[in-house]
């Protein structure tokens, strides 16, 4: 294996000093989750941390390496809880570790981060470790980003994109979109053949705890995946990569 220069995890620590505070770092954000019959469990980690390798080619970036476990999927807006392999951290454990990140890259001299969200439910537990970091460190020492990525591709380009059938992105768990990316980054871990037919499957409107059974498909995936490809998968990760090379040269351009 080569290395990539672009991934803290291949640098030496000189190497890493020489880009502290001179670059931006990008953090993925995944979980370990289950994406159906027909995706792997890290799918929230392989489409940030590509889109992260990406960008980070165009903007002279450093990957720190990825959050692979998230907040709790839900009902809701995912698989929930019940499957085999969903492994989550608490919230106040999850907001933790981006608060201790920031802080402690930022005491070895770093300003300016991404964190490239990949899990829905990550969201607002990793707002709260950056504000808090962000109050306890001196003003402006720092500055966060965080970009879900599934945002940044506005609803009208993928309705376009799939004829119409997009879904909407309350029922996109495992669904056209992510198959699509995974189809195009790492098709050797989609078993296509195991996509379930298309299902359709009142989605949860209100939380009950304990999770009771049957919120979701016996599948995990809310709406079915027919109609994903690698070639939607290219067209919605250059999309993705384009954008959110914009944001951050916007937000990090002094
Ligand atoms: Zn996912």
């Amino acid at each position: 294996m080569t290395r990539d220069l672009h991934s803290a995890a291949d640098l030496t620590w000189p190497e890493f000093r020489d880009r502290l505070g001179q670059t931006t770092l990008l953090v993925p954000l995944g979980a370990v989750e289950q994406h159906g019959y027909h995706l792997p469990l890290d799918t929230d980690n392989v489409v940030p941390t590509r889109l992260a390798l990406a960008l980070a080619e165009r903007i002279d970036g450093v990957v720190m390496p990825s959050f692979q476990y998230g907040y709790k999927s839900q009902p809701s807006s995912g698989g929930g809880g019940l499957f085999p392999g969903t492994t989550s951290f608490d919230g106040q454990t999850f907001i933790s570790c981006v608060r201790d990140l920031i802080t402690d890259l930022a005491r070895q001299g770093q300003a300016n981060f991404l964190f490239l969200n990949g899990n829905y439910e990550n969201t607002y537990f990793g707002i709260e470790g950056i504000d808090l970091a962000v109050r306890m460190l001196p003003r402006n020492q720092v500055k966060v980003l965080l970009v879900n990525w599934w945002e940044q591709i506005p609803i009208g380009d993928l309705q376009e994109i799939f004829a119409g059938q997009f879904p909407g992105w309350e029922a996109e768990h495992a669904g056209v979109v992510e198959t699509s990316l995974m189809m195009f980054l790492d098709p050797a871990r989609v078993l296509a053949d195991r996509i379930e037919p298309d299902v359709s499957w009142p989605l949860a409107t209100y939380t009950v705890l304990p999770e009771p059974p049957g919120l979701v498909p016996p599948s995990g995936v809310l709406r079915g995946a027919t109609g994903a490809s690698p070639a939607i998968g290219a067209r919605i990760f250059g999309y993705l990569v384009d954008r959110i090379e914009a944001i951050i040269r916007r937000e990090f351009t002094p």
